[in-house]
């Protein structure tokens, strides 16, 4: 077995791979507007009513029409996907990881097409889709690994004339829910996850990227995913969601979005339902409020650049991205102005030819939500660089900087999700470290610091799941930087680290006499 190592990053600026991409990128133009059907027991079902995905970046541009899962369908994806459970589980754990090394291959050799969907359906500039793509092959590349590291089971003592084992076996059948900004990473990650522990699913992608996850869907077939394994329902969250979250079958879900959601999914799947008879497992992956720190003793070149990357990178449409900035007083002002300099050389446009570092933000409702923010910036601090959007042809908001606002501030507390930071002082190390742990939030941070004893202090004190240092606070690695957050940032589950796997899993112990 070739030991894990993550997927490398497309040089975009060697000619070959930029032609490469474009190639996709027309093959993609080529193939808009198709169809997709659910996959049921492994039956394409097409339903009359459709969801619509369009390019963000062109708003009248139509990608594709997925069909749209209802609550009957989502009945007979359940009774499937317990049908199936039955064989699923028995199948050897090294047969199911060898689908998912399959399936990695397959996207390996069309990694530019999958990328140029992201390109097209979420507005992702090249780079990010390639990061994206990246990563999803990584999920499969680690978990199939971690499987078969689990398979034999982990060591217990036995006394003499006694044999114990303790084995790892599936839950049953699980409800993945994806969110639209990491469509094919997360989306297939989860998916991936759940499955090669032997469980069945019912997998329900975001509105806004459904066709990416039909895409990947295709994959997982080709790969040798038995019928009934995988169940492919997009459809509306509030129906086909809370259906099967409350749905007394379901095992266990996998859930990846916003923390209203989270917490709507975590209070219903604690309820009893007739015929039920266990206790609902959540996994709850969910929002952030991402802080980068900077004291006195910085490089603080490297830390404009940092936040600047951090917040900006796929319009700050990422869970871990910077919409804070804590600055120790004596270099706020240094810090503030190199972030406002690099700001205004970033441009914003459609990413299909690679021209802008910033696309799109993904909807109508995102672009709304996010620029009423410019009237709060405007209350509580000083708008120093961007300001502006325009959605006449796509959604564009500009990289913003926001300058003085208070640490309690709606705009240092409330989950923007999209491309705008806000700036703070703070007197000192220790200040900066407790307005960066005033939100309810805990996913990502990062401090930039020369000081030792700072940087150690930070490590104890700064409480999020990913914290890094002298660097961004985005970007996590399957297998070297598991992710995953702590309070209302969700559950913890350290997706592409080595625990991963057994919260998709039970551990049973048998005890032999001789
Ligand atoms: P969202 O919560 O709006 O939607 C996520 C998924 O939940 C979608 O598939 C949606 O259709 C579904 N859904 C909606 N209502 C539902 C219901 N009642 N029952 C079941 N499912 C329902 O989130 P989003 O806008 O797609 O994604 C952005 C959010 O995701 C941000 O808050 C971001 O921070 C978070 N996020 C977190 C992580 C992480 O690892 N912590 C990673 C990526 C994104």
């Amino acid at each position: 077995m070739i030991p894990y190592k993550h997927e490398p990053f497309t040089d975009f600026t060697q000619k070959e791979n930029a032609e490469a991409i474009q190639a996709a990128i027309e093959k993609v133009n080529g193939e808009l507007g198709k169809d997709y059907p659910l996959v049921i027991g492994g039956e394409k079902v097409t339903t009359e009513g459709k969801i619509t995905s369009y390019n963000p970046a062109n708003k009248e541009e139509v990608i594709g029409r997925v069909s749209k899962a209802n609550q009957e369908l989502a009945e007979r994806a359940m009774q499937e996907a317990l049908t199936a459970f039955d064989s699923w589980r028995h199948v050897d754990p090294a047969v199911r990881a060898d689908v998912l090394f399959k399936a990695a291959n397959i996207v390996r050799k069309r990694k530019h097409e999958f990328s140029a969907y992201l390109v097209k359906e979420a507005g992702k500039p090249w780079n990010e889709a390639d990061a994206d793509t990246a990563e999803a092959i990584d999920f499969m590349e680690y978990y199939a690994r971690q499987m078969l590291e689990l398979k034999p089971g982990k060591k217990v003592e036995s006394r003499p004339g006694e044999y114990n084992r303790y084995d790892y076996i599936p839950l049953g059948v699980g409800i993945v829910i994806s969110p639209w900004n990491f469509p094919f990473a997360i989306m297939a990650g989860t998916a991936v996850a759940a499955i090669v522990a032997g469980n069945t699913i019912l997998l329900k992608p975001a509105s806004t990227t459904p066709i990416v996850a039909a895409k990947f869907v295709e994959v997982m077939e080709e790969a040798g995913l038995p019928k009934g394994v995988l169940n492919f329902i997009p459809g509306p969250g509030a129906e086909v969601g809370d259906y099967l979250v409350d749905h007394p079958k379901t095992r266990f879900i996998s859930f990846t979005g916003s923390r209203d959601v989270g917490l709507r999914i975590n209070e219903r799947a604690s309820k009893l339902n007739e015929g039920q008879i266990w206790l609902k497992r959540v996994i709850a992956e969910m929002g952030g409020k991402d802080t980068i720190v900077v004291d006195e003793s910085a490089d603080l070149e490297l830390a404009a650049q940092s936040i600047v990357k951090s917040a900006f990178g796929f319009s700050g449409q990422k869970c871990s991205a910077c919409s804070r900035a804590v600055i120790v007083d004596s270099v706020y002002d240094t810090v503030l102005d190199r972030v406002v300099e690099l700001t205004n050389e970033l441009s914003v446009g459609n990413t299909e030819k690679n021209e802008h570092f910033m696309g799109p933000v993904i909807d109508a409702s995102a672009f709304k939500k996010i620029t009423s923010y410019f009237d709060v910036a405007k209350e509580e601090g000083r708008i120093v660089a961007g300001g502006k959007a325009d959605d006449s042809t796509g959604y564009f908001i500009e990289p913003t900087v926001v300058a003085d606002v208070d640490p309690k501030a709606r705009l240092m507390q409330e989950e923007i999700f999209g491309p705008i930071v806000a700036f703070t002082k703070a007197k000192d190390f220790k200040e900066a470290i407790d307005i960066a742990n005033n939100t309810e939030y805990g996913l990502t941070g990062a401090v930039l610091t020369r000081d030792r004893m700072n940087q150690e202090y930070a490590r104890q004190n700064f409480h999020v799941g990913n914290l890094y240092f002298n660097r961004g606070c985005t970007g996590a690695i399957v297998g070297y930087q598991p992710f995953g957050g702590f309070n209302m940032s969700g559950t913890d589950s350290k997706a592409g680290g080595p625990d991963y796997i057994q919260l998709h899993m039970q551990a049973k112990t048998t005890s032999e006499t001789f």
